[in-house]
């Protein structure tokens, strides 16, 4: 071993994380925020374009900002089931003198946040909550439904050190609303369709039912329900360890919920049932690196080809 070769090695992190982040990502000051490096930027955008080769033909599509009407967020009772997750945009609404008064208050070493007040605003805790308001505002659903394809950054308030958990994150949908046997066809189609992808990305993936991570005593019920339903299912990659899989997309049924909260019916009045497979597209861009190392000229062929790399 040359001395170079010497230094390399010294200078290489331990810990898998450790280089992984070195090659992705640069810290920006908080857990699970970062800036995000060119070479990873480069895989997202790869495997965006992936997923839009399998977008359903009759999809509209839509991009949503990274913030959402908190009123309508409320109305579809994100605060029941994950309150201790939510975002939620402040500002400081007083008079000049109110305002004057908090920046006074900071630059003489205080506290200038206990003059906010909350906004209009939420930061998306997921992409598809926008969705349904705006296709009831269209009157009575068409036969067939309608299929959307959407995006947006999310934001979920658990810091932690993981790359895959961070607190901003994008997150890619593809949205059915129609009959309930139109909905379940198409979580079948992208239960399948989900596990070929993976596959094809040289990811050792499993499919799995799944639980959303209600919040408190009651939510212990929900999350039994929902399996018992068998409401959503998980697309389950070992980022960490085969024990304890990362969820890289998920398959959900959300019933009527969405359709009687914001009035969906179609034109005998009978409600819309909703679905939605949900890519995690930073937790799948890790994902690939973690499978087939930080080089992506080291990565299989078929993979490259794939992506286009
Ligand atoms: P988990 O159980 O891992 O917290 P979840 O059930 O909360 O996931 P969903 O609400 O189904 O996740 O969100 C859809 C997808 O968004 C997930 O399958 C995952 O790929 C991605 N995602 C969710 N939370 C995060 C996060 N904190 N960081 C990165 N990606 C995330
Ligand atoms: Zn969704
Ligand atoms: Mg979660």
């Amino acid at each position: 071993m040359n001395m170079d070769a010497v230094d390399l090695v010294k200078d290489a992190p331990a810990d898998p994380q450790e280089a992984l982040a070195a090659a992705l990502f640069r810290p920006m000051g908080v857990d699970g925020v970062y800036a995000r490096t060119g070479v990873y930027e480069n895989v997202v955008e790869r495997l965006a374009a992936l997923i839009t080769r399998h977008r359903p033909e009759d999809a509209e599509v839509l991009r949503f900002p990274p913030v959402m009407s908190r009123r309508d967020l409320e109305k579809s009772g994100y605060l029941n089931s994950f309150p201790n997750l939510l975002g939620c945009v402040c500002a400081l609404h007083g008079s000049v003198a109110d305002i004057q008064d908090a920046v006074r208050r900071f630059e003489a070493g205080g506290s200038w946040t206990t003059s906010l007040s909350p906004a209009d605003l939420v930061l998306s805790p997921a992409a598809c909550y926008p969705v349904y308001p705006l296709a009831a505002a269209r009157g009575a659903m068409p036969r067939g439904g309608w299929r959307f394809d959407i995006a947006c950054d999310c934001f979920r308030h658990e810091p932690s050190r993981d790359l895959d958990r961070l607190q901003s994150f994008r997150m890619r949908e593809f949205v059915c609303i129609g009959q309930p046997d139109d909905i379940l066809a198409f979580r079948t189609r992208w239960i399948e369709r989900g596990r070929e992808l993976a596959a094809a990305l040289g990811l050792d993936a499993d499919i799995a039912p799944a639980n959303d991570p209600f919040f408190g005593r009651e939510g212990r019920m929900k999350a039994v329900s929902q399996i018992q339903q068998a409401l959503k299912f998980e697309l389950l990659v070992p980022i960490h360890s085969a024990e304890r899989p990362t969820a890289c997309m998920s398959f959900n049924y959300h019933r009527d919920h969405f359709g009687t909260t914001w009035g969906i019916h179609d034109e005998d009045g009978a409600v819309a049932h909703t679905g939605c497979v949900a890519f995690g597209m930073d937790r799948l861009a890790v994902a690939m690196f973690a499978r087939h190392g930080v080089d992506i000229g080291g990565w299989p062929r078929a993979v490259r080809e794939l992506l286009g790399l």
